[in-house]
């Protein structure tokens, strides 16, 4: 069953602009789909708070590291970001790349 997940509104989104999207994240290395992000404000993506990681639920336990469940590469490390205290992961540098994305999860087959 597919699900449309909407684009959440808080301070975190008002202070990047009040502007947001859906990426589909991919690791760059297998192209497998790694998550659905809502990535706030305009940027690079440089890391990804676990509060915009949309499905599936990626939590940092045991392991500091979140991998590619398909080819186990190491696509970056969880952390908090301090400045606002958010759980998020460091990207390791093209480590994934990204497809605008419609808010469905899982993708639509094509
Ligand atoms: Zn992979």
């Amino acid at each position: 069953m597919q699900a449309k997940f909407i684009l959440k509104k808080d301070t975190y989104r008002e202070s990047r602009g009040g502007y947001s999207r859906f990426l589909n994240i991919f690791c760059d290395s297998c192209g497998a789909h790694l998550l659905l992000y809502q990535k706030d404000g305009p940027g690079e993506l440089k890391r990804m708070y676990l509060d915009r990681v949309l499905a599936p639920k990626v939590s940092p336990h045991k392991n500091s590291e979140f991998l590619c469940l398909s080819c186990k590469k190491i696509i970056g490390t969880f952390y908090i970001y301090k400045k606002e205290k958010r759980r998020a992961i460091r990207l390791y540098q093209s480590s994934v790349f990204k497809k605008i994305s419609n808010g469905v999860y899982p993708m639509s087959k094509r």
